[in-house]
């Protein structure tokens, strides 16, 4: 059913987006010229190109839409997946200009779209199709540190992005800045710890400040903080895999976790890694010891809890099933999981929506940690860990000298821990998630005719795209 409602909203998604924008641009003080300016996309790419395959040459279907070129490289993810199309791409890179505005990453947005089932193509054709994809974008100047810079998305990852950052070295070869060109890559290919669980952490620590409002969280009917929270995942890839973690870790209870071939559930808590490893062994969820089987991925949105989050593709939950939707919260871990007739529903059945454009930015955020690593080509933490350990140690001495009492060797140990990179990156993450947050409710709660956080969050972001125009003297 999930993929005869997709095919139905197709070529409605950006219409979605355009209506969020425009009921949010009510609320930001700004000539309308500069608002039109911001909603379009400003560049669409549209390649058909052929690659070989064993079963001989295949025409592949792909995209990259730059949505807005107020700041520069214009950054946003590459979605392999059969249901691409270039409504589609054009919506996610409206959504990623957003996105990138309210955690103050300094980039436009941009997408990408590749329009294949990565599961029909052995290793050596993706590898064609990925390589292939790059030159074409190389061709046109729709790649580059400067430029636009594509990261993974649904259906790509670090295997995809490393292909893509050689493609493009090799083509520019005196390009000193060329590892900057993509981001979400193998360490190896100068990746940045902590890309890979960003979005999952940004998640966790979104829903985490949510909830730290005692007053907010009183409304919802919910207790402060993560602790013994009931949590549903829908999606169990990078992104849903990661975000079900954090929560285990942070004593939430996982008690259902959903994917295409069906759900399963446990009221007594299921531990995502556990889970992963036997989907990895059995090729599905069914059949998890301890877990009852679900029909569908359905049914498991359906489930009473206080937390969903649908973690996989746009558009799954909807007119239909809006209605049966038990949650208290629901975290927006995907793009565009949830539609504007859903949220209608919704938002009267008083649920909390945290937005997509909020809530998943944790990915673009380490991406621009991973870029400022390519440009200055340096690890985060090379130039601070041993200094910071020297002087904590130092520190340390001092005061057992002053006080005449030891620390334990524990103590020392834990105290005297100069930052690795990977502690960087999620300091980095937790204060953009935190900050981005207070801004969002700021609005919710201090602009009169603004009643829910979606719209909040868009007006953030338009204001803040606005101003960087008004800046630019592009409107006299
Ligand atoms: N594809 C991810 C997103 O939708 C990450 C984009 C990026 O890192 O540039 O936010």
């Amino acid at each position: 059913m999930a993929s005869k409602l997709m095919e139905q909203r197709e070529d409605k998604f950006f219409a979605d987006v355009l209506n969020y924008f425009e009921k949010a641009a009510k609320f930001v003080d700004m000539p309308e010229g500069i608002l039109d300016q911001i909603k379009f996309c400003n560049s669409v790419y549209r390649i058909k190109y052929p690659i070989k395959t064993k079963d001989g040459f295949k025409v592949i279907e792909a995209y990259r839409v730059e949505h807005s070129h107020h700041k520069l490289p214009t950054k946003g993810g590459i979605r392999y997946s059969e249901h691409v199309n270039q409504d589609e791409v054009m919506a996610l890179a409206a959504l990623m200009t957003y996105k990138c505005a309210i955690v103050d990453v300094p980039f436009g947005g941009a997408k990408g779209g590749i329009k294949i089932n990565p599961k029909d193509f052995s290793e050596d054709e993706m590898e064609r199709i990925t390589r292939r994809y790059t030159s074409e974008l190389i061709k046109k100047n729709f790649i580059g540190p400067a430029i636009d810079v594509p990261a993974p998305d649904y259906g790509s990852g670090e295997r995809e992005m490393a292909w893509i950052v050689d493609t493009y070295t090799t083509f520019n070869p005196t390009e000193l800045n060329a590892a900057g060109c993509v981001t979400g890559k193998p360490i190896s290919q100068g990746g940045i710890s902590g890309r890979r669980e960003a979005t999952g952490l940004g998640v966790f620590y979104g829903v985490r400040e949510a909830l730290n409002h005692a007053e907010d969280a009183k409304k919802w009917g919910l207790k402060p903080g993560i602790k013994d929270k009931t949590v549903v995942v829908q999606g169990m890839g990078n992104v849903g895999y990661h975000t079900a973690k954090f929560f285990y870790e942070g004593g939430a209870k996982i008690i259902a976790l959903a994917e295409y071939e069906g759900a399963i559930y446990n009221p007594k808590g299921l531990d995502p890694d556990a889970v992963l490893a036997y989907r990895q062994k059995n090729k599905t969820l069914l059949g998890f010891p301890g877990a009852t089987d679900l029909k569908s991925t359905g049914e498991a949105l359906e489930l009473e809890c206080d937390i969903l989050i649908p973690a996989a593709l746009e558009n799954q939950i909807h007119s239909q099933n809006a209605k049966n939707i038990k949650a208290k919260i629901i975290g927006e871990a995907a793009n565009g999981p949830v539609t504007p007739e859903a949220e209608v529903v919704l938002l009267k059945k008083g649920i909390y929506i945290i937005p997509d454009i909020y809530l998943n930015a944790g990915g673009v955020t380490v991406s621009y940690f991973e870029w400022l690593k390519n440009m200055s080509h340096v690890r985060f933490g090379r130039m601070t860990k041993r200094f910071d350990e020297n002087m904590n140690h130092s520190l340390m001495e001092s005061i057992e000298s002053l006080t005449g009492k030891k620390f334990t060797k524990q103590q020392h140990t834990d105290l005297e821990r100069g930052a690795e990179e990977r502690d960087l990156v999620y300091s980095g993450l937790e204060e953009t998630m935190i900050n981005a947050y207070h801004q969002i409710r700021e609005i919710l709660h201090n602009t009169e005719g603004v009643n829910d956080l979606r719209t909040a969050a868009f007006v953030c972001a338009i204001r803040k795209v606005a101003v960087s125009y008004e800046n630019l003297g592009i409107f006299p």
